[in-house]
């Protein structure tokens, strides 16, 4: 609100971001100078459960809302961003399998891009939610630098997800799977302890990042190993879903079986990046999700721990930055915002 009535020239347009998630929906809206309208959370309920219809009439509603709260007349608007979880193609075609937020059959195949810019009768720009974040992190992290730079983003989050970003722009791949970084397959030596089972992920791959650094990879894998090491654990009392979601707040009082867990999680994030190191060599590495939103000291131990598993060439670690992903919660919206501005933007060069 503090920024609402900054003066705009009549001249001056905005694009409005739009983050679709499992309960929710966050907007924003960025103006043509580079400046969020926006300095706070604002959501709606998303209700994808009730199926694409209702779903993009929320969206709609998030719009319609947003511009209200800033005052900005729609006239204004240019193009808005949307970004959902995936897996969907580039251009938010949701995967014909479904995905975990969109499980029920009028989902499989929907083209929520295309729905949406019908609905609303303006072009939107798609991005995944992790790829969003990454933009975002990037954006944020570099300013006016940032179409010049590069990064590798890992969010760790119920998967893992990623993005890779090279001169500002989103690397999407032929197949829109580009950045998919919670399936790539790590050597495991330095991570797992002697005896340890290979960890298994959903996608089929055996020991790939997301299958150790996700609370998926906690749930499946590493809290059943670690609590037959630390079998009088209090949260071997509890159900699996629960002891995992309970294990970040025991991490951040240095429980020891917590503290094994998250260093598994953070040491297979470094050979990620040591794999990321050796592709793109990037100026910056990010990492975000729920473990940013932990206690100071943890979180801080966590990227430390990233960056003492992430082998670096001399050369590479003087040029690198390790840096946490800002603004999580606005994250999302705020990403899909810049896609949407650097559409816009790059059309009219
Ligand atoms: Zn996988």
């Amino acid at each position: 609100m503090d920024q609402a009535d900054t003066v705009r020239t009549p001249a001056s347009w905005v694009v409005v971001g739009l983050d679709n998630g499992g309960t929710c929906n966050n907007a924003t809206v960025l103006d043509a100078t580079g400046q969020f309208l926006v300095s706070h959370l604002v959501e709606n309920p998303s209700r994808v459960l009730d199926g694409p219809e209702s779903a993009v009439e929320q969206l709609a509603a998030a719009f319609t809302g947003i511009l209200e709260l800033t005052s900005t007349p729609h006239s204004l608007v240019r193009a808005v961003g949307l970004d959902t979880p995936g897996p969907a193609s580039a251009h938010g075609v949701i995967s014909s399998k479904g995905a975990t937020n969109f499980n029920q059959v009028s989902w499989h195949g929907f083209d929520i891009r295309g729905a949406l810019e019908a609905r609303l009768g303006l072009p939107v720009i798609y991005n995944n939610d992790a790829n969003a974040a990454a933009l975002y992190a990037h954006h944020r992290h570099f300013g006016t630098a940032a179409l010049e730079k590069s990064s590798v983003s890992a969010i760790v989050g119920t998967g893992l997800g990623g993005g890779v970003v090279e001169n500002g722009k989103v690397i999407r791949g032929a197949a829109g799977m580009a950045g998919e970084l919670g399936h790539v397959q790590i050597p495991l030596h330095g991570v797992l302890e002697d005896g340890q089972p290979v960890p298994v992920c959903n996608c089929g791959f055996e020991g790939d990042v997301e299958s150790i650094a996700s609370l998926t990879g906690i749930k499946k894998n590493l809290l059943p190993y670690w609590l037959t090491r630390f079998p009088d654990h209090p949260l071997a009392a509890e159900p699996v879903d629960k002891a995992a979601k309970m294990l970040r707040g025991f991490g951040e009082k240095d429980d020891p079986l917590a503290v094994a867990v998250f260093s598994q999680q953070a040491r297979a994030i470094g050979k990620l990046f040591t794999i990321a190191a050796n592709f793109t060599d990037p100026d910056a590495y990010f990492l975000g999700g729920g473990v940013v939103e932990a206690a100071p000291h943890f979180r801080q131990w966590f990227l430390n721990t990233v960056r003492e598993s992430t082998q670096l060439r001399d050369e590479q670690a003087h040029a690198a930055t390790f840096a946490l992903v800002p603004d999580l919660d606005m994250a999302g919206a705020r990403g899909a915002a810049v896609a949407a501005l650097d559409a816009v933007a790059g059309g009219s060069r």
